[in-house]
């Protein structure tokens, strides 16, 4: 019986569950390949996750379970879906083509001086500090007096957290050495996070604000007159146990008041950004009082970081909703105008906007799961997909450097090693050649070129 192959694009949370799943779910023969980008699988657990979250990221252990325990589940890594293989190409190789590819990308505040220097995505915060190959090693130099943050969600919180943690604790996580060279030198000791509306609707968790009242050395700041709710503001608590609960912190934390601590975050409520000001580079933000727009501020600030949003992005030959950044879909079966894309499938933050935790997308990838195997078994369904072996001949002959599983696995190894050479447990490899190397690859060849 020839075996049922899927190709699934994207190693993050949905990729690997929807990978899983299949394995799990398929009563007959399958063979799942995992198509990667980047040198190192897991996504956003990976690059997204904070380092300082282990228990969130052990997350990994059951992901490369999958991996090691079903020899049919392959890791094609380093390879970019659209520019070293084509949707048309994996349509022709595999039965289904799962796009579990992420959002990439970045909501904006859509206000002045947003492209002035020093003006950032939480994103490229993000990805700098997790070591993540896109990012420069130098992209960030952190000198400066105070950093604002636009955003009350569990990301703005993670940037904030990053922002005020001490070496020794940022020494305990993976980040690499140089940003944690970085973020030692860093001058900035007041962080200022600020939200539209007031304290009643922020979006992060209780949990993690809780985990910011613990950093050491850093003041929490909350204005109790922020805490005095308006009617609206009551009427929405009264309906939400989880914004009383964060509401019941806040007050906790306002009481706490000022301990003289090196570092200082400070949140800032019911404030609209304005505009971004600046001389070629920010030098302040403008904010005005969302409950009354003619009070207005100028808080100056070296660096803003917005943290409003990723963003899907469209693939080239499949539809794409501008307004979510989503690709359509019906049942996770991709759809365009003229009704389904035969074969193509969705799941995760592609599929559903960037919401949700880490396990948000295994229900996500069951459901898709479930119509690929219901469609695979349907009467009257032809397999048409080829083999492994065709595939990496097609990759190789193109000069394709693909990292199989194995070399994952050497990665991994190279960065405990590299870990293990600083007395810290693990340090991630942030270039993208010294992945290739620790991975057992050849260079990419431009980069061999004198
Ligand atoms: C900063 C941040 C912190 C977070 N913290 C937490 C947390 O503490 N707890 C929690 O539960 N959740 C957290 N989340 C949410 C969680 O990370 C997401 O729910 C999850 O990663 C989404 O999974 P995904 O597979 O859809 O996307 P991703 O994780 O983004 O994975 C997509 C993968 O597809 C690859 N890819 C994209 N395009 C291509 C292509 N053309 N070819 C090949 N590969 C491609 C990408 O490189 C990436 O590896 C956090 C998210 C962020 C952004």
């Amino acid at each position: 019986m020839t075996a049922l192959r899927i190709a699934v694009i994207g190693s993050g949370p949905s990729g690997a569950y929807c990978a899983q799943l299949l394995s799990e779910e398929s009563e007959s023969p399958i063979e799942v390949d995992v198509f990667e980008r980047l040198a190192a699988p897991f996504g956003l657990v990976r690059y997204g996750v904070a380092p300082d979250h282990p228990r969130i990221k052990s997350i990994i252990t059951s992901f490369t379970e999958v991996f090691d325990e079903n020899p049919n589940v392959r890791l094609l890594a380093n390879v970019q879906v659209g520019s070293d293989i084509t949707l048309e190409e994996l349509r022709n190789h595999y039965d289904a083509v799962v796009f579990a590819s992420g959002a990439p990308a970045d909501r904006n505040l859509g206000i002045p001086g947003e492209t002035l220097d020093g003006v950032y995505a939480v994103r490229e915060f993000v990805s700098w500090y997790q070591g993540h190959p896109d990012s420069a090693p130098d992209a960030f130099s952190l000198s400066g007096k105070r950093a604002v943050i636009i955003g009350v969600g569990n990301v703005a919180l993670d940037a904030a957290r990053m922002l005020a943690h001490t070496t020794d604790a940022l020494r305990a996580t993976d980040v690499p050495e140089h940003v944690v060279e970085a973020f030692a030198a860093s001058t900035y000791d007041e962080i200022v996070v600020v939200g539209r509306r007031g304290p009643a609707y922020a979006k992060f968790t209780n949990k993690e604000f809780i985990e910011l009242l613990e950093v050491e050395n850093c003041d929490v700041v909350i204005d109790p007159a922020d805490l005095e709710l308006d009617p609206a503001q009551q009427a929405h608590a009264d309906g939400d146990p989880a914004a009383r609960r964060l509401l019941a912190t806040f007050a906790k934390a306002a009481a706490r008041g000022t301990l003289g601590r090196a570092k200082t975050i400070r949140f800032l409520f019911d404030r609209t950004p304005l505009a971004c000001v600046g001389d070629g580079s920010v030098s302040g933000i403008q904010l005005a009082k969302t409950s009354n727009p003619t009070e207005v501020e100028t808080l100056q600030t070296e660096v803003v970081l917005r943290s409003v949003g990723y963003r899907g992005q469209a693939i080239d030959g499949l539809p794409f909703d501008e307004r979510t950044g989503t690709i359509p879909h019906l049942d996770s079966r991709v759809v365009d105008d003229a009704g389904h894309v035969p074969g193509v499938y969705v799941t995760g933050w592609i599929k559903r906007g960037p919401t949700g935790v880490v396990g948000t997308n295994r229900r996500c990838a069951l459901e898709t799961a479930t119509s690929i195997l219901a469609d695979t078994t349907a009467p009257g369904w032809v397999s048409h997909g080829t083999s492994a072996d065709e595939v990496d001949r097609l990759l190789a002959g193109r000069g394709v450097h693909v990292v199989p599983w194995a070399g994952w696995h050497e990665l991994a190894k190279a960065e405990y090693a590299a870990g293990a050479a600083l007395s810290r447990e693990r340090v991630k490899l942030h270039d993208k050649d010294d992945m290739l190397r620790a991975a057992g690859l050849p260079l990419n060849l431009n980069a061999q070129m004198p």
